[in-house]
């Protein structure tokens, strides 16, 4: 018997995307999926959800274009290597992968990134006590600290937690290599509307607006930006859904310094303040002797911070820390600022409440346009939102007539 080009395609296809996938809003089985015309399907949106849906509907066999606003992929997922000396680099968006990750894990492999810990084992942590008093511990009072704060999806055993080495960024970049003919960058959508026949979709290039028509449209643009794009034809509810969109603040300050002075204190560089902010040393893994201390602040704190201008965000952060690590005003060499609602493509970091408002237009609106992303998964603010989220729709998209 022979083996049709598209149908191999499907099998190989599947073969990464469904493996041991144990949701049952994913690909799970490969007779479910073995079905549908090849199509020509718009992606909008070169973040994690996009790449993924991308990628295996280019194994399914469909014919795909990509159309991303910013001149590189990733999204939420950026690792910032300027301004910093020596090779260092630091996350401004997405970083720790947990052990039960199973979707972002898988993609890591497949494209034989190096996975290392996310936390180091030696030296201490900080924290504060109810009243204010500073601790010095394990890193596991650090991620205990996390935990009881903002729920138990950042807690558990330090181990459980890893990251990319190199910077999360190969993750995205390693799929838009794949997929490097299919995207158009510096392509921002400015309207997606369907009919009975085809989809179309408006975006700029180089300021003009030009037309593509597809079978079928993936829209990955966060609501905090959608919200800006023409919807022709859908429905009130949804628009009001995607109006209403309350992306959370997220700012990050990188103080670079010529030495880890700390660590000759016992320190590691990581620390829960009296705030709720996270105070990473994300360089710990990296060559020295050059570090990066970095804030990682959330309600309240995120949005106090992104008021300020560029310097004084800076100036009071360098304070601060210093006040915990003494030495950093002597030992400061330069700075880098991220404040995600400040991003024109992203306008905040994540939204938690979307999947379940969004409902039933997490399924094909209009017949034509499909929707995914971290804000319709039930893994918002992971990376494993927006994959899960993204199979989710190629399964949609494959099966539709
Ligand atoms: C500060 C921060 C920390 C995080 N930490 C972690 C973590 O530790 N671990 C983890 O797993 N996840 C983490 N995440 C979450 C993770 O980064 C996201 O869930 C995921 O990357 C979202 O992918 P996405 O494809 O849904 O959206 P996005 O990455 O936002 O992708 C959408 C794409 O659409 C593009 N776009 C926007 N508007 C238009 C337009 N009009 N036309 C064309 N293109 C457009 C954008 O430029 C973007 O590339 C973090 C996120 C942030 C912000």
């Amino acid at each position: 018997m022979t083996i049709s080009r598209r149908k191999f395609l499907r099998t190989s296809g599947l073969a990464l995307a469904g493996s041991s996938l144990a949701r049952p809003n994913l690909i799970s089985n490969a007779a479910t999926i073995l079905r549908g015309p090849s199509k020509k399907i718009a992606i909008l949106g070169a973040g994690m959800a996009g790449l993924v849906a991308g990628y295996e509907l280019t194994q399914l066999g469909h014919d795909v274009i990509i159309l991303e606003a910013r001149m590189r992929p990733g999204g939420r997922v950026h690792t910032l290597r300027e301004p910093f000396s020596d090779g260092l680099h630091a996350d401004a968006g997405a970083a720790r992968i947990p052990d039960n990750h199973d979707l972002t894990l898988k993609y890591v492999k497949l494209f034989n990134l190096p996975l290392e810990p996310m936390y180091p084992s030696r030296l201490s942590a900080l924290t504060f006590d109810r009243d204010g008093s500073r601790r010095e511990g394990s890193i596991d009072s650090f991620t205990e600290a996390l935990g009881g704060h903002f729920g138990q999806d950042l807690g558990g055993s330090p181990s459980l937690w890893q990251k990319i080495k190199g910077g999360t960024d190969l993750l995205p970049r390693a799929f838009a290599q794949k997929l490097a003919d299919k995207i158009r960058y510096g392509s921002p959508v400015v309207r997606i509307e369907s009919d009975a026949k085809a989809a179309r979709v408006v975006f700029l290039q180089r300021g003009s607006p030009q037309t593509i028509t597809a079978d079928r449209v993936l829209c990955t643009i966060p609501f905090s930006v959608l919200r800006n794009v023409e919807l022709p034809g859908l429905s009130e509810g949804k628009l009001e859904v995607i109006k209403r969109a309350d992306y959370v603040a997220v700012a990050r300050v990188y103080l670079q310094t010529r030495n880890r002075y700390w660590e000759a204190k016992g320190l590691s560089g990581f620390a829960f303040t009296r705030n709720a902010v996270e105070v990473w040393h994300p360089t710990w893994s990296q060559n020295g002797p050059r570090g990066i201390l970095m804030t990682y602040a959330r309600f309240g704190e995120a949005e106090r911070i992104t008021n300020l201008k560029d310097a004084e965000r800076i100036s009071s952060t360098l304070q601060e820390l210093d006040g915990y690590f003494p030495g950093l005003q002597a030992n400061y060499e330069g700075a880098a600022t991220k404040c995600w609602l400040e991003d024109e493509w992203a306008r905040g970091a994540w939204w938690f409440v979307g999947f379940r408002d969004f409902g039933r237009s997490i399924e094909v609106e209009g017949g034509r346009i499909h929707f995914a992303g971290e804000h319709l998964s039930a893994w918002p603010s992971w990376m494993q939102g927006a994959l899960s989220s993204a199979l989710r729709a190629v399964k949609e998209i494959d099966e539709a007539a």
